[in-house]
């Protein structure tokens, strides 16, 4: 499995030979605040162990699971060095040799919650819902929302698959990941366009499989992007301003970033505040790639601190996976998910979301 590294030779290589250019951009390292967790010094732990430095092992495994996926070191590299793709990799190795932490792997192998509203979706139809791992509330809610945007009536993936399995390919789990995403696009195949509540899947979908040798028929979208400019009528419902946060995926990854921020101007009576940094410099909640997983308290220490510089207004994001993280780990801060705020404003006689 080692030579799955070998692949990205030339990242590994400018990466130790950088003088920690990105080290302020990385949410995990600030956080965390050692040198060891900095994408210089996740990389060259990949090189010690790549070249026989350093060995394969428990250690190098926990190690590498400091970091979300955010790309935020990528967004600052003179190089575009792509330091999750590279660690993914390095986790592979680790999970082959059996140096993978527990925690990780039982995250990219764990199920989508329950989500009743889901679940009673026929299955197939033009329009297929993607849920992954939000909870049944923001299924409900993007239900509404794309009914109301002329996208009902909603089907299941055939054979009732609700996420990609990216969580496995984050965690080190390759062959699963093609295996699980394998039987997603089996059951899109057929519909005119796949919407993905979690822009994790949409990513997986959209860029992930494809990079893999295999395509989904269907235009991918997040449910962001599919309801943008279609829903009319809706109602502010928000009193004052709100802080936007891009979500890494959706950011970053797919590059949306408008679409949800409109949507938001149209139920909020005061202003869509952006955090110090935003866009394509935005923060990390801390959930991705496991972290909240493996380091918790990293993990809401991350999300804690990506929510700071804006201190009192209340939190949208436009990830359901994000916003039960930021919940948790700002405790007492109101922090809501895109659906279900803009969904109460379908038809929201007044108020605040609670
Ligand atoms: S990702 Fe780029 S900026 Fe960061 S350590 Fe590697 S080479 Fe330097
Ligand atoms: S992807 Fe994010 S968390 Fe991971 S090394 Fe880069 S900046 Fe740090």
């Amino acid at each position: 499995m080692l030579r799955l590294l070998d692949a990205h030779r030339h990242a590994i290589d400018t990466c130790v030979f950088c003088p920690k250019l990105c080290r302020f951009a990385c949410p995990v390292a600030e956080a965390a605040a050692r040198e060891t967790v900095t994408p210089w010094g996740l990389m060259t732990r990949i090189d010690d162990v790549h070249v026989g430095r350093a060995p394969l092992d428990a250690a190098s495994g926990a190690l590498w699971t400091h970091c979300t996926g955010c790309h935020r070191c990528q967004a600052v590299c003179k190089h575009d060095n792509d330091v999750p793709e590279v660690l993914y990799d390095a986790r592979a190795a680790a999970a082959a040799g059996g140096h993978a932490p527990e925690a990780l792997l039982a995250w990219g192998r764990s199920g989508t919650p329950p989500q009743p509203a889901f679940d009673a979706l026929p299955e197939g139809g033009p329009v297929r819902l993607v849920p992954g791992h939000v909870d049944d509330a923001t299924v409900q809610a993007a239900v509404r929302l794309l009914d109301a945007a002329g996208h009902g009536p909603l089907g299941r993936p055939i054979g009732g698959a609700g996420a990609s399995g990216v969580r496995l390919l984050e965690a080190g789990l390759p062959e699963a990941f093609d295996a699980a995403a394998g039987r997603l696009a089996d059951g899109l195949e057929g519909a005119r366009l796949v919407v993905c509540l979690d822009p994790a899947d949409a990513l997986a979908l959209r860029r992930d499989l494809p990079a893999r040798g295999r395509t989904v028929g269907a235009p991918v979208q997040h449910l962001t992007e599919a309801v943008a400019g279609r829903l009319a009528n809706l109602t502010p419902i928000v009193e004052g301003d709100v802080l936007y946060l891009d979500a890494c995926r959706l950011g970053r990854g797919l590059g949306v970033y408008d679409a949800p921020r409109r949507t938001l101007e149209a139920i909020v009576t005061g202003r869509v505040v952006e955090a110090v940094m935003h866009h394509a410099e935005g923060g990390c909640c801390g959930a991705g790639a496991g972290l909240a997983a493996t380091q918790p308290a990293l993990a809401a220490q991350v999300g804690r601190e990506a929510v700071a510089d804006v201190p009192g207004l209340p939190v949208v994001v436009a990830s359901g996976v994000c916003a039960s993280h930021l919940r948790v780990a700002t405790a007492g801060r109101a922090v809501h998910g895109w659906a279900t705020l803009v969904a109460r404003a379908l038809s929201a006689p007044s108020q605040e979301e609670e």
